[in-house]
């Protein structure tokens, strides 16, 4: 079996009884990043080997991982927080084991955007989840198509590029477009800022972005 395990997000009591069950159970671990992971994994006293697993070795390690799990061997996969395969690696893993006919389990768990987007305050029965948007080719193109995305639209976004995606998003948005820009889940300076993306154009101008953020837009209204 292959596990895809969701850790903590900044606040580690949001690991699972069943997260951690597992840890101790599967033969082994792959780690987004070892220094990352291993603050967690002794933390909750875990025991189980661990290896590296990223975007830069994931297509080399896939075959030996592959042949580990035909062989009966239960791995977990984890990324340096929240759900694996969610803006982290995990999918080219997970798409091996179903070719080789390995069963797949993600649990449930954490993740930014579901909390961002639950307490952004904008609709939220059905969204479009976009991800970091392509850093330059594509950019302008993606975000001149979501603008007239009808249903929320959910971003990842460093802080250093967070007032440049205002900037870029107000000229096919409109700058009253409604937005929460969601900080720091789960963390010590959690901050949610909600209004049009004008105002936090503005209230990111006066207050440095700091942290990690998740950015919720309104959809396109006719
Ligand atoms: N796999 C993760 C998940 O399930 O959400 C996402 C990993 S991605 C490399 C990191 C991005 O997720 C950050 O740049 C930020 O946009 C978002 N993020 C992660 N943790 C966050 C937090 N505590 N608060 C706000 N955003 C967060």
């Amino acid at each position: 079996m292959l596990y895809l395990i969701p850790t903590p997000i900044g606040n580690l009591e949001d690991i699972t009884l069943r997260a951690l069950r597992l840890f101790k159970e599967v033969d082994l671990i792959l780690v987004e990043d070892t220094r990352v992971s291993s603050k967690l994994l002794n933390h909750f006293t875990i025991e189980t080997p661990y290896t590296s697993f990223h975007m830069h070795n994931e297509h080399q390690k896939t075959p030996n991982i592959i042949a580990q799990l035909k062989e009966g061997r239960n791995i977990a996969v984890i990324s340096d927080a929240g759900t694996p395969g969610i803006s982290d690696p995990g999918f080219l893993l997970v798409r091996a084991a179903l070719e080789a006919e390995i069963e797949v389990q993600c649990l449930p768990g954490p993740t930014a955007l579901i909390p961002a987007l639950v307490q952004s305050g904008l609709p939220c029965e059905r969204f479009v989840f976009e991800g970091f948007l392509p850093p330059k080719k594509g950019r302008v193109s993606r975000l001149e198509s979501l603008a007239t995305e009808p249903k929320t639209v959910v971003l990842y976004e460093s802080p250093h590029k967070l007032l440049k995606l205002f900037d870029q998003m107000v000229p096919f948005f409109g700058a009253a477009r409604s937005v929460a820009v969601v900080r720091e889940l789960s963390k010590l300076y959690e901050s949610t800022f909600r209004g049009t993306l004008a105002e936090a154009h503005t209230f990111f101008l006066e207050h440095k972005p700091k942290g990690e953020f998740v950015i919720v837009v309104e959809g396109f209204k006719n």
